[in-house]
C-alpha cells in the first residue's frame, strides 16, 4: 500500500500534547525502513471542506478564534493538508499518514484533537457507496453525525466504552456501534471485528474507508484495550480478506510503538 505523506504536518507542536508530531514521524521512519513508497499531496480546497462542514465551521478554523487543550489554535493550512492527504489516499487506495486526525470533527464542531473530518471529506469527494470502518479506540462521533441516515454510507465502529467522547453506545440507522469494556481481551476484540466485517461485506460497498487508530494497543497511555502488536497484523489480515478496494486514514494512537503497530497492520492488509 502506498503512503500519502507531507512532512509539513510535522511543523506544528504543542508542548506536552499527546497528539504530537513524533507519532507521525515514528510511523514514517518504520514504514520507510521497511520499503514502503511515499507520495505527496496538495492541501484540500475550501470547496472540499464544504462537502462536509458548514461555512461557519470553515471560517472558525480559519480564524483560529477557538481554544481548548483538545484543539489548540493552529494554522488552517495543517487541517487543510490533512484533508488533502486523505483525499489523495482515497483516490490512490493508500494510507493517509497525516495529522491532525479527523473522526471527532462534526459538521459544525471541532473537538478531540480534530478540526476537519478528513475521512468524511474524502468519502464525500469520491462519492462512492462506502463502508467506513472505524477502529480507533474512541468512537468517531463526528463521522457518525455526518453520515447518519446517508444510505450510500455504512458506518461501523469498534470502540472502548466508557471513554471519551461517550457516544456510540448503540446502533442507529446506518451507523453500527460495538462498544467494548475497558480491558477487553484481544480474542474478544477480534471476534467482535469478525461480526463488524460481516456487516461491512453485507453492505456491498464499492469502497472501504478505514479510520485507523492505534490506541487500542495494550500499552496505549490514553485507553485500556488489549490489542498486541501481532494483533494489529491479524486485524490487517481480517480487513484485507474482505477483498474490497480500501484506503486507510490515520486517527489516534499515542504509544511509542506506534510505528511498529502500523507496520504490523499495513503489512497484512
Ligand atoms: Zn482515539
Amino acid at each position: 500500500m502506498q503512503v500519502v505523506y507531507s512532512p509539513e504536518c510535522l511543523e506544528y507542536a504543542i508542548p506536552g500534547h499527546p497528539e504530537s508530531p513524533a507519532r507521525v514521524e515514528r510511523i514514517h521512519d518504520v514504514l520507510k525502513e521497511n520499503g514502503f513508497g511515499f507520495i505527496g499531496a496538495e492541501p484540500a480546497g475550501k470547496r472540499d471542506i464544504l462537502l462536509v462542514h458548514t461555512p461557519g465551521h470553515f471560517e472558525l478554523v480559519k480564524s483560529k478564534d477557538y481554544s481548548g487543550i483538545e484543539t489548540p489554535p493552529i494554522d488552517i493550512k495543517y487541517p487543510l493538508l490533512a484533508a488533502g492527504v486523505t483525499i489523495r489516499a482515497a483516490e490512490r487506495l493508500g494510507f493517509a499518514l497525516t495529522r491532525p486526525p479527523g473522526h471527532h470533527a462534526g459538521r459544525d464542531s471541532l473537538e478531540g484533537f480534530c478540526y476537519f473530518n478528513n475521512i468524511a471529506i474524502a468519502v464525500r469527494k469520491l462519492g462512492r457507496r462506502t463502508a467506513i470502518l472505524d477502529l480507533d479506540t474512541h468512537h468517531g462521533n463526528g463521522t457518525q453525525e455526518i453520515f447518519m441516515g446517508d444510505e450510500r454510507v455504512l458506518y461501523v465502529s469498534l470502540h472502548q466504552s466508557p471513554l471519551y467522547p461517550g457516544t456510540g453506545l448503540r446502533s442507529e440507522r446506518n451507523c453500527h456501534n460495538f462498544p467494548l469494556y475497558p480491558g477487553t481481551g484481544e480474542g474478544t476484540y477480534l471476534r467482535t471485528l469478525e461480526k463488524a466485517l460481516g456487516m461491512v461485506g453485507g453492505f456491498r460497498p464499492e469502497l472501504l474507508a478505514v479510520s485507523m487508530g492505534f490506541d487500542t494497543y495494550k500499552g496505549d497511555p490514553l485507553a485500556g484495550q488489549q490489542v498486541t502488536e501481532q494483533g494489529f497484523g491479524k486485524i490487517g489480515r481480517m480487513v484485507g480478506s474482505l477483498g474490497l478496494p480500501a484506503f486507510v486514514a490515520l486517527e489516534g494512537g499515542y504509544s511509542e510503538n506506534i510505528g511498529e503497530l502500523c507496520l504490523s497492520f499495513l503489512r497484512q492488509l
